[in-house]
């Protein structure tokens, strides 16, 4: 099973914590600890930054950021959360499109500010006024994520619009101290990556070369994935080192002070997490086999979404929709029995609606009332992404196993 390093380990855990709550998220610290190693081991030359979006979990945050990783935050609520655990300034870059003036003034002195468009820049100048700002710019180049010509776009500012901008009518308060890119996540492709990395560089020299001085930071946003389905290969995140080393270590000779920055949110916690609800009854109707289990659709949205997607879509391979909608099979369905499959079963929830399914014509062993059923996959956008008001429905708890072994609640 996912989530541990020791298979037998994380499934007793799984199985204890299974008699203490009928639904629960558990994430496992030595899975966040492996997967962010990787990260830092693999790209000496780069800082990262932690999406609190796919999963605030305090303890996940502090995990997270113990390990060096500072914060994007897509929120003043997020920048908050960061500044709570205990980030300076310098280490919460907040990004994200219509922020108002409260959201603004909420977040000047404790982040770095990230301007979505050129109106968020005239309002950031106002805002900043004689005391002036030292801002960032969200940037829409010129190229798409697979090297294309540049995308039509709801972030950032297009590229061609913000040279024109700062030649022609630079912010009288502002100093345009970085900027920001982010086009696409869960890319398993190693050489996909490595190519838009070398754009991203390319762009921050276009970038250095009308502002006429360093930058102080280049954040390339996210891009990286991990496996979801049995089908997909994994990132292999060491041959996307080795592709941009020298790419990334010529940058740095040329520009010593700026910061290369890589966002990630699913990568550093996707695969730490696991979802575990337990059956609450089990009937036959006209030969189906149902098991009702507690709080899917209202607990674990996302496969209930993947079952929909599936049900209603003509292709056999619907495209991604991140982060509501992945592949098919993109959560693994496991019980915590030794014995084979034996019957065929549909998995539906608790929730008073025809539509709460999961999964039908499932192969399971026998499972009855109390029996749990464990969905892997659940580390990133995954709690925060589920509807747990409806029908006034208890939630599931979220449980945080430590590299200690100790279970926090
Ligand atoms: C959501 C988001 C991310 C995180 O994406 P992942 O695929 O989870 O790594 C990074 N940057 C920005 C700007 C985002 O909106």
């Amino acid at each position: 099973m996912e989530g541990g390093e020791n298979t037998m380990d994380f499934k007793t855990i799984i199985a204890r914590q299974a008699e203490r709550h009928d639904s629960f998220y558990l994430y496992d610290e030595r899975r966040i600890l492996e997967d962010t190693e990787r990260l830092k081991r693999n790209f000496p030359q780069v800082d990262f930054l932690y999406s609190i979006k796919c999963n605030p979990h305090p303890q996940v945050l502090r995990s997270v950021f113990r390990q060096g990783f500072g914060a994007d935050a897509a929120s003043l609520g997020e920048v908050l959360l960061a500044q709570e655990a205990g980030l300076p300034k310098e280490q919460i870059y907040y990004s994200a499109p219509g922020k108002t003036s409260a959201d603004i003034r909420g977040a000047m002195g404790k982040a770095v500010l990230i301007a979505d468009s050129l109106g968020e820049l005239g309002l950031l100048d106002q805002l900043a006024g004689e005391a002036g700002l030292s801002v960032g710019v969200r940037v829409n180049p010129e190229f798409s994520f697979t090297g294309g010509p540049g995308l039509s776009s709801k972030f950032g500012v297009d590229e061609d619009q913000l040279f024109r901008f700062l030649r022609e009518s630079p912010p009288a308060h502002l100093r345009i101290a970085g900027i920001h890119v982010h086009l696409r996540s869960q890319e398993l492709h190693a050489p996909a990556l490595a190519a838009y990395y070398e754009n991203m560089l390319a762009l921050a020299e276009r970038v250095w070369q009308v502002l006429g001085y360093e930058l102080e930071y280049v954040n390339m946003g996210s891009g990286m994935g991990i496996q979801f389905s049995p089908e997909d290969s994994p990132l292999d995140v060491e041959a996307l080192s080795r592709a941009v080393t020298e790419c990334l270590d010529a940058f740095r000779r040329a520009h010593p002070s700026t910061r290369l920055i890589i966002e990630t949110g699913r990568y550093a916690v996707g695969k730490s997490g696991v979802y575990a609800t337990k059956v609450l009854d089990r009937k036959v109707s006209r030969g189906v086999t149902y098991l009702i289990l507690k709080n899917t659709l209202n607990g674990f949205a996302r496969p209930s979404v993947a079952y929909m997607v599936r049900r209603f879509s003509q292709e056999a391979a619907p495209a991604p929709w991140e982060p509501m909608f992945t592949c098919k099979d993109a959560f693994g369905i496991l019980t915590l029995k030794d014995e084979p499959p034996c019957e065929k079963v549909s998995l539906v929830g608790n929730l008073c609606t025809a539509t709460d399914i999961v999964a039908e014509g499932l192969s399971l062993p026998r499972l009855d009332r109390g029996d749990a059923v464990v969905f892997t996959n659940a580390g990133a956008y995954a709690a925060v992404m589920t509807p747990m008001q409806f029908a006034s429905l208890e939630r599931p708890a979220e449980l945080f196993l430590t590299a200690e072994g100790e279970i926090v609640e």
